[in-house]
C-alpha cells in the first residue's frame, strides 16, 4: 500500500515535467521562426505587384508636378518601342507575377571598368565604361528563346564612357526636378539605373523582358536595371540585417540603397516620398550621416519618382 501511493505522485509528476518540456520545446522553435523571418526578410511577395503605368506623369502632356507612388517623366520619345502584352504574367485582380514573367536566358561576361573617388573639393567623380562587372542575358534576345516571342529586343550591348562629376555631399532642391529618358542613375556594379518606364510610357519591369539581375538593353546599345531583382542584390551587396546598403548613385548625387528600411523590413513605395526616397542617418562615405537617399523598391516606381537633389 505504501508502495504504491508513492509511485501515482512520482507518475504524475513526470508526465507534468514532458508536458512542460513539450510546450517549451514548442515555443522554442516558433521564435527561430520569427527571427529567421524579420532578419533574412525573403518575404516579399512578388507574385502580386500593381502595374506602374497610370502612374506615369508626364510633364509636357500637363503634369505640373510629381506625386506620391508615381514617376514624373519629362516627356515620352516619339519613337517608342518595346513589349505592350503582359496577360500571361497578369492576374486575374490586375495585378502582375513576378516569378512567371519570363527572363533572357544566358550568362555573357562583360570587362566592366568602374571608379568613385573623391577629389577633395566637394565632388564625386565617377567614370567607367558602363558596362556590368556580373554576367548578363544574350542581346539581342534569341528568336528561338520564349523571352523572344515576348520581346524581340533586337539591341546589343556596347561599353560607353561614364563621367559623372556628382556633389560629394548632395542637398534637397527647393523644388523636385522631372526625370528624363536614359540612365538616371548608376550602380556599383558599373551600368546604368534606368526609371520605371518604357518608352511607350508604361511600367518597364512589368513588361519589357529582362535578365535574371533585372537588366536589359536599349536603342543606344546601354545595359541598365529595372528591377532590383534578388541576383543584383546579392552580387552588390548580400542582406543580412538591417538597412540596405548602398546599391548605386543617382545624377543629383544622392545614394540608392535595396529595398530594406532601417529595422530591416521591406520597404514599398507607399512608405517613401513623391520622389521615392526619406531622410534619416544612412552610412556615407564610411560616416553615419542625416541624409537624403532613394530605395529601390519591388513595386513601382521601383527607384526613383522625381530628382530631390539637382540632376546632372
Ligand atoms: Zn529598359
Ligand atoms: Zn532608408
Amino acid at each position: 500500500m505504501h508502495n504504491q501511493a508513492m509511485q501515482i505522485p512520482r507518475f504524475f509528476f513526470l508526465l507534468i515535467s514532458l508536458l512542460i518540456f513539450i510546450s517549451c520545446q514548442n515555443q522554442d522553435s516558433e521564435i527561430e521562426t520569427e527571427t529567421e523571418e524579420s532578419t533574412a526578410n525573403e518575404n516579399a511577395d512578388l507574385t502580386h505587384l500593381p502595374f506602374g503605368g497610370p502612374k506615369v506623369l508626364i510633364r509636357n502632356q500637363g503634369d505640373p508636378q510629381p506625386d506620391f507612388l508615381s514617376l514624373w517623366l519629362c516627356g515620352l520619345p516619339s519613337n517608342g518601342a518595346g513589349n505592350a502584352d503582359a496577360s500571361d504574367w497578369t492576374n486575374t485582380d490586375g495585378t502582375w507575377d513576378y516569378t512567371r514573367k519570363p527572363q533572357v536566358e544566358g550568362n555573357v561576361n562583360w570587362l566592366s571598368e568602374f571608379n568613385v573617388t573623391l577629389d577633395g573639393n566637394g565632388n564625386r567623380i565617377i567614370t567607367g565604361n558602363a558596362l556590368p562587372d556580373h554576367a548578363t542575358g544574350v542581346f539581342p534576345i534569341d528568336p528561338t528563346s520564349v523571352a523572344y516571342q515576348y520581346d524581340g529586343n533586337p539591341n546589343i550591348i556596347s561599353s560607353h564612357e561614364v563621367e559623372y562629376i556628382l556633389p560629394a555631399m548632395p542637398e534637397v532642391a527647393t523644388e523636385a526636378s522631372c526625370v528624363s529618358f536614359g540612365p538616371s542613375g548608376i550602380s556599383l556594379t558599373g551600368s546604368a539605373i534606368y526609371h520605371g518606364a518604357s518608352t511607350l510610357g508604361n511600367d518597364a519591369a512589368a513588361h519589357e523582358i529582362l535578365d535574371r539581375f533585372g537588366g536589359h538593353t536599349d536603342g543606344t546599345e546601354t545595359y541598365h536595371y529595372h528591377f532590383p531583382a534578388q541576383d543584383l542584390q546579392d552580387h552588390i551587396n548580400p542582406h543580412e540585417s538591417g538597412h540596405s546598403e548602398l546599391m548605386g548613385y543617382m545624377l543629383d548625387g544622392f545614394g540608392i540603397y535595396g529595398p530594406n528600411g532601417e529595422d530591416g523590413e521591406i520597404l514599398w513605395s507607399e512608405d517613401l516620398d513623391e520622389c521615392h526616397g526619406h531622410t534619416h542617418p544612412i552610412l556615407w562615405d564610411g560616416e553615419m550621416v542625416n541624409l537624403y537617399h532613394y530605395h529601390w523598391t519591388y513595386d513601382f516606381p521601383y527607384n526613383i519618382g522625381c530628382f530631390k537633389g539637382t540632376p546632372l
